[in-house]
């Protein structure tokens, strides 16, 4: 009988649940960056080998939400959690063990199922450390997200908690998101990635159009910011970040679409956009009902 079913990757910014998921999964899907909260959405990537199907749902960083679009991104990670029928809780092991997943969730009692605590980031350990660790908790797996190291073990240990069930999504599919969602994760990891810290969070994109039947494949998309100051350190002088930012994410949508494109990119302001629902749905972002301003 194969086995299906749902993991979520849990964990605190920057632990490296997307490292781990496009590990897992084998592509580059969620986006991969040393700034923490860069995840927002949940993004589903699926490993189907031998008799063996995980659904994997990444989930934006726990945290306390201030405004609107943590508030969207703590509801989704929660979701995640219930939804599972296995949770990775993935912590840097560099900082140690980690506190229970149920208070760093703030969940009001524990997960109904079962949880695997993977201690990543072990490539950083001293031999020392590790063992310590391990025998301070020895119910942790020591992987590295980055080297590979440690993941067999970790597949195998999730195969045997998951349900008898056939699969859910043909063999061959990694994902069930539109290669127009991850176009526009990968102009955003672009940017986030030039941007270094001067504009914190602020920027989401909207791919207006995505025209596969010409070649190369055309590409309308707008990066959108807070504010005009922000919408000019994005341009920068003689608009040469911006142009900069573009030539990137064409190599990386090439890579990922297959094909040659052709990027068309903009910047524009919508005020204050993360503090406002219908631009936060309107980027995909699912405010929850009750903690809507
Ligand atoms: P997330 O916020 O939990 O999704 O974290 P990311 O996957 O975006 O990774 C955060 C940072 O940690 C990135 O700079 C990764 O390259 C790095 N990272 C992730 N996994 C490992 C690992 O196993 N070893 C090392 N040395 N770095 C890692
Ligand atoms: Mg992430």
């Amino acid at each position: 009988m194969p086995r299906a079913g749902i993991v979520t990757v849990a964990g605190k910014p920057n632990a490296g649940k997307s490292t781990l998921l496009n590990r897992i999964v084998g592509e580059k899907l969620s986006i991969v960056s040393p700034k923490p909260q860069s995840t927002r959405d949940r993004i589903v990537g699926i490993r189907s080998e031998g008799d063996v199907q995980m659904i994997l749902l990444d989930t934006p960083g726990l945290l306390a939400p201030r405004y609107p679009l943590q508030h969207a991104m703590r509801g989704t990670a929660v979701a995640a959690l219930s939804e599972a029928d296995v949770i990775l809780y993935v912590v840097d092991a560099t900082s140690g063990p980690g506190e229970p997943i149920v208070e760093l969730a703030r969940l009001d009692q524990p997960p109904r199922a079962p949880v695997i605590t993977v201690a990543n980031k072990a490539d950083l350990l001293t031999e020392e450390r590790r063992s310590r660790l391990a025998a301070q908790r020895p119910d942790l797996v020591f992987i590295s997200a980055a080297t590979g190291d440690g993941l067999p073990g970790l597949f195998d240990r999730i195969a045997a908690l998951l349900p008898d069930s056939p699969f859910f999504y043909p063999e061959d599919e990694i994902s069930t998101q539109t290669v127009r969602f991850f176009t526009g994760e990968l102009i955003r990891e672009t940017a986030l990635e030039q941007l270094e810290d001067e504009i914190p969070y602020s920027v989401a994109c909207e791919i207006e159009e995505f025209r596969e039947s010409q070649s190369p494949v055309y590409i309308r998309a707008v990066v959108y910011v807070e504010r005009e100051s922000q919408k000019r350190i994005l341009i920068g002088a003689a608009g040469g970040r911006i142009r900069e930012i573009g030539r990137e994410a064409r190599r990386k949508i090439e890579r990922f679409v297959g094909a040659p494109i052709y990027l068309d990119l903009w910047v524009k302001v919508l005020p204050n956009w993360r503090r406002k629902v219908s631009a936060l749905n309107r980027f995909g972002y699912h405010v929850p009902e009750q903690q809507s301003p």
